[in-house]
């Protein structure tokens, strides 16, 4: 029943240059969507409306579903398209569209007609008016209400008629690409992909980075990763994933530095080495999925001394989250199941039976240097190698 698709987003704060980046991001990430999707499609922007019109047979759930994923869209209006065959002919496809869509006939409405085209013979409030006294006629339980319509008839002139009464919620945010980017550290975990999910939904493309460790970490760890960056990239985009050999890095470590800080030391080295593929790559912040309290490393503490060795913000979308609530995230947008395969981390497996909660930041920079130079001729030859691959 429906061609198209009128696609709603939010007006505030895109005026002028900023409103032609809005939407040209908005297509191209509407586009990005739709790949996954049967079916061949046309997107369109015109006079200040973006349209998604198919082409040939499509899935209306899937397609739906595709653009509920694109961040920016706000409402995913299904549309039937009428040639203009004058206004007899309308009111009859009007009404017979109202049959198909709301067969109790018992509803109050509204009709809201828009002349995008000034040569239509009639002005909209005539048209309101007529269309309104033909549905009338047609449907005697339904009342017209102007203030608080059930279904809102919405018939939009242009060389072809579009109409519409249904808003289905689409994801809000920004679209992909109109904030800049940023580096997510992507683990294995749960909570990391959900904190690439929320920064992408802000409008900040991603990259990302996972620090491997073989043999200590298996393929199937990593392939669990490129999972992961696969199921974001159906909201962010395609994902251009770094996959950085780590296991040198941390067994130095290990062999230099007392055991109960090593995983704070770890993650020090982890965030160096992403901030500067980051400076290398073009991006402006780093993303980690690091919440208050939930490890051992995650405390205020532990936090503050992991954040020192960056210059770059870095974002920590979930830093006050509960668990629950990241879980729950996480099934929404379909990486739960994933990430909770049981594979090892490179986190997990040098980890102390009594890792520091409290680090002291004076004695962690202590015990690195211990580690000396040779660390940074390591830290550069983690970078130099490290593997791109584009996911999604
Ligand atoms: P997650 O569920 O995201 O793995 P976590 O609760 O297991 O988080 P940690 O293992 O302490 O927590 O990691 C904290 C954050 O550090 C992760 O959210 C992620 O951003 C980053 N991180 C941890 N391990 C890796 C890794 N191997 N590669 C890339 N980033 C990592
Ligand atoms: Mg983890």
């Amino acid at each position: 029943m429906f061609q198209a698709f009128l696609i709603k987003y939010g007006e505030i704060g895109i005026k002028g240059k900023n409103r032609y980046l809005f939407e040209d991001a908005l297509i191209h990430q509407i586009r990005h969507a739709l790949k996954e999707v049967d079916g061949q499609f046309r997107v369109t922007k015109e006079q200040g409306r973006i349209y998604v019109e198919a082409l040939e047979e499509y899935d209306y759930e899937e397609t739906v579903g595709a653009l509920q994923r694109v961040f920016g869209i706000v409402g995913i209006c299904p549309t039937v398209i009428l040639e203009d065959e004058g206004f007899e002919k309308l009111a009859q496809d009007a009404v017979a569209y109202l049959r198909e869509e709301y067969p109790e006939g018992n509803q109050t409405f509204k009709v809201n007609a828009r002349r995008a085209r000034k040569d239509y013979p009639m002005e909209s409030m005539e048209i309101n008016r007529e269309l309104g006294g033909r549905i009338l006629d047609a449907f005697p339980d339904m009342r017209v209400d102007v203030h608080n319509p059930r279904i809102m008839l919405n018939i939009e002139i242009r060389q072809k008629i579009y109409v519409y009464s249904q808003i289905i919620p689409g994801p809000g945010g920004m679209p992909v690409g109109t904030n800049g980017k940023s580096m997510l550290l992507l683990s294995g975990g749960i909570d990391s992909p959900v904190a690439g999910y929320m920064v992408a939904k802000r409008g900040v493309k991603i990259d990302a980075v996972y620090f491997h460790a073989p043999p200590y970490t298996s393929e199937r760890a990593k392939q669990k990763v490129v999972d992961l960056a696969r199921k974001v990239s159906r909201y962010a985009g395609p994902v251009y994933l770094y996959v950085v050999n780590f296991t040198d890095i941390q067994l130095y470590i290990y062999e230099k530095c007392p055991h109960d800080e090593l995983t704070i030391i770890m993650r020090r080295y982890m965030m160096r080495i992403a901030e500067r593929i980051a400076e290398k790559t073009g991006s402006l912040g780093l993303i980690t999925g690091e919440s208050i309290g939930q490890v051992a490393s995650q405390t205020v503490q532990s936090l503050a001394a992991t954040n020192e060795v960056c210059t770059m913000p870095v974002f920590r979308p979930l830093i006050a989250f509960d668990k629950e609530d990241i879980i729950r995230i996480s099934k929404k947008i379909d990486t739960f199941e994933t990430s909770i395969q049981p594979f090892e981390d490179c986190c997990t497996i040098f980890v102390a039976k009594h890792p520091v909660t409290k680090p002291n930041i004076k004695a962690i920079r202590r015990s690195e240097t211990h580690l000396a130079e040779k660390i940074d001729k390591m830290v550069e030859e983690a970078i130099e190698s490290a593997e791109l691959l584009v996911v999604g």
